[in-house]
């Protein structure tokens, strides 16, 4: 098959577009033929490396993925077979739980014991085949575009456990969103305006402030202007807070526990900006505040809001798609923020 794989860490150079022999799958498991691959941040952190990540080298990105079922594993395990066959449309659940231990037993195979990322700890989705469980499967209508739902997989269910299951976010409540471009701030503002909230969203670029009152935000600030945009969200909630923020940003924790409302909650999923900074214990116990972390979600998350994908509910913003061999190119703009919404790769 073909593939995008990098033999050692390092920059884009890394990046080769080459052969490499296509997985079998397991019993269990489905062969996907890919058809769209989306681009995460996480893409470029692994293809960088960090210490204490350890790869099977070749390694392939790519944890987000759609294209047709090409074969199923055999034995399939009783009760797993979800009616899936081979030709029909389906996307990838990234999130592996093991599916045996105390936490999947229970559907929470995000906290698995054992668990894994596609494309993080095992080769992902920059390929024409990749082999995944069948439960990790949601079938697609035919019709629907696979670089949409490839888009969709990672960033909803992200946003959708932190802001309805972590974050118990209510209709009418109001959220600050901590950025105006990344997948799971977009897919965040979608899911706030669905769910009956106001949104606000901080960000530093006119034109993604301007994108994300067009999918919904109803306050903009532009932090470029106010570099303590506490302060303009105070101000936009009369002088009350507000109930929630995402902030998938780290270094921006102080400012967000400042905008919170007395008993609000601050919801992570990531740190775009870096993973430590120093926060003032004094606003968590004396604003009476929550700190609520996730990653990914739970099997049922994924089926919940793959629904709301497919009715057209929710809506992936995409930017722009490039051929699979451009994945170097494709990285380097998400990696600069040039884009808004998603990146795919056309597996062709
Ligand atoms: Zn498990």
């Amino acid at each position: 098959m073909k593939a995008v794989l990098f033999h050692q860490h390092g920059g884009p150079e890394v990046l080769e577009y080459t052969d490499f022999p296509a997985p079998e799958p397991k019993p269990g498991e489905a062969l996907i033929r890919l058809r769209a691959a989306a681009l995460n941040r996480m893409d470029v952190m692994v293809r960088n490396g960090w210490a204490g990540l350890k790869l099977e080298m070749p390694h392939i990105n790519g944890a987000d993925g759609a294209g047709e079922i090409a074969a199923l594993g055999s034995p399939l395990p009783e009760g797993e077979g979800l009616g899936v066959r081979a030709g029909d449309h389906v996307v990838i659940n990234a999130n592996l739980g093991c599916g045996k231990c105390e936490f999947c037993l229970a559907d929470k195979d995000n906290m698995c014991r054992d668990w894994h990322l596609l494309g993080e700890t095992i080769r992902g989705t920059y390929a024409e085949f990749v082999s995944v469980p069948i439960r990790q499967l949601y079938k697609l209508p035919n019709d629907f575009d696979l670089h949409q739902a490839a888009a969709s997989a990672l960033v909803y269910q992200t946003a959708w456990h932190s802001l309805v299951k972590r974050g118990n976010l209510q209709k009418g409540e109001t959220v600050l969103i901590v950025g105006a471009g990344g997948g799971v701030n977009t897919a965040s503002v979608q899911i706030a305006k669905l769910i009956g909230a106001q949104v606000i969203v901080v960000g530093s670029e006119a034109r993604k402030l301007e994108q994300a009152e067009s999918i919904g935000a109803d306050i903009l600030i532009d932090r470029s202007k106010e570099s303590d945009w506490s302060k303009a969200v105070f101000l936009a909630t009369n002088k009350r807070g507000v109930d929630v923020v995402v902030d998938n940003v780290g270094t921006t924790f102080m400012l967000s526990l400042r905008a919170l409302r007395k008993g609000g909650r601050l919801l992570t999923v990531g740190n775009s900006g870096a993973p430590k900074f120093e926060i003032d214990n004094r606003y968590l116990f004396a604003k009476h505040l929550s700190i609520l972390g996730s990653t990914m979600s739970t099997l049922a998350d994924f089926k919940e809001v793959m629904d709301l994908i497919v009715t057209g509910k929710l809506k992936p913003i995409m930017d722009k798609t490039f051929p699979l061999k451009d994945a170097a190119a494709a990285q380097e703009r998400l990696w600069r923020n040039e884009n808004f919404g998603k990146i795919t790769l056309d597996i062709g």
